[in-house]
């Protein structure tokens, strides 16, 4: 059974992965500082599993305690680095805060990788490297675009950072995964999102609105060149994109890749509109979502979607749950987490 590490294994993709690669048969260590989780997700991790997975509270960035972490839990095969600071605004809000955690931790993980012997890597990347692209859907080939905030540049500087790393020692071998949008929750409703404040994304507004968190949705624009005037991404259910860090890991270790490298586009393939979206958890749900209709939001890109035909061709997977049941997933969090029957 090999054994992998979770850096921010606790957070959003990193507990439904961890839940996947436990049921993989894998053995899970989680390292998370708890800066944007709690420590009960590991109930749910336990109470989905049966296994309690090994948990280490320390901050990546502390090199002592975290090669300490790693003599403890010695022979790891793998890492999966979700460890991050993730909220576009607050990047440009505290910069420094977002290049120590993000660019600094990446650093320090492949350093300590290197002294420990730990040769495989697979990194959290995002569709937001990529920018308004030129043309869609975006498959790994296109270029990346100048950064439209410190969160995006740290992504692509890390993803340059492990590629710099590899041409120096040779022995490693990394996987960098980009995500699209991930949304729902867990279907057991026993794991998923937990925003800390005013949630800045629209599937977490979205929940918390029909929970009378909120008062309404504000709507980011709809003079947008798009069908119906608002902006398009490509939602993935959360669980379809942590069982692709399975597929990802299995080829890792079974050094399918003839390449030190591999970039892989995590997405359906299918751009939604922000009002298709509304229009959709309505339908799901059978709850009326207050909406109103403001300003474009700074920074935005207009329409985005993922050509993932090369996770489909190499790594065998697909993003299969339709969009119907994955709103109804993260209703179905949000009211566990309310207390709403
Ligand atoms: P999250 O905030 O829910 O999870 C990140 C976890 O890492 C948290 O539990 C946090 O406590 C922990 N953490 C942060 N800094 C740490 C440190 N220095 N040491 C130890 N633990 C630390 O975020 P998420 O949505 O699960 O995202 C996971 C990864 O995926 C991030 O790298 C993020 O940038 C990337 N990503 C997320 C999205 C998205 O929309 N959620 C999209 C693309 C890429
Ligand atoms: N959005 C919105 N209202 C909100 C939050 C988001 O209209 O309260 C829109 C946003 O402008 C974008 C889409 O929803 O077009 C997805 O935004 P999110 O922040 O979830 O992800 P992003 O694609 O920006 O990373």
């Amino acid at each position: 059974m090999a054994k992998i590490l979770v850096t921010g294994g606790l957070g959003y993709i990193g507990s439904h992965t961890v839940v996947e690669l436990i049921q993989s048969g894998y053995e899970v260590v989680i390292v998370d500082n708890l800066s944007n989780s709690e420590k009960t997700v590991l109930d749910g991790i336990e109470s989905i599993t049966g296994v309690l997975p090994a948990f280490e509270e320390l901050d990546i960035c502390d090199e002592k305690a975290f090669q300490n972490c790693m003599t403890k839990h010695a022979k790891i095969d793998a890492i999966i680095h979700f460890a991050a600071s993730k909220a576009v605004g607050e990047s440009i809000e505290k910069s420094l805060d977002y290049y120590r955690n993000n660019v600094f931790g990446i650093i320090q993980l492949l350093s300590l990788m290197r002294n420990n012997n730990i040769k495989h890597l697979i990194f959290s990347s995002s569709c937001t490297v990529y920018g308004q692209p030129d043309k869609l859907p975006i498959d790994e080939t296109a270029p990346r675009k100048p950064a439209t905030s410190p969160y995006g540049n740290t992504k692509q500087m890390c993803e340059d950072i492990i590629t710099d790393a590899i041409t120096s020692y040779h022995d490693f071998t990394a996987i960098l995964l980009r995500y699209f949008n991930p949304i729902g929750a867990h279907p057991s409703a026993k794991i998923g999102e937990l925003p800390k404040g005013v949630p800045n994304n629209l599937v977490p507004y979205v929940t918390q609105t029909a929970a009378g968190i909120r008062k309404e949705l504000s709507v980011f624009g709809d003079d947008y060149n798009t069908p119906d005037g608002s902006a398009i991404r490509d939602y993935i259910y959360v669980v379809d994109l942590a069982k692709a860090h399975v597929k990802a890991m299995q080829r890792l270790l079974a050094c399918e890749n003839k390449k030190e490298i591999e970039i892989f586009n995590l997405g359906t393939g299918n751009g939604v509109s922000v009002l298709e979206l509304v229009k959709t958890f309505m339908n799901a749900t059978g709850v009326n979502l207050p909406y109103k209709i403001v300003g474009r939001r700074a920074g935005d890109t207009e329409e985005v979607w993922a050509d993932s035909s090369f996770a489909e061709k190499e790594l065998g997977w697909t993003a299969k749950t339709p969009l119907t049941e994955v709103l109804a997933s993260a209703w179905n969090w949000e009211k566990k987490v309310r207390g709403i029957k």
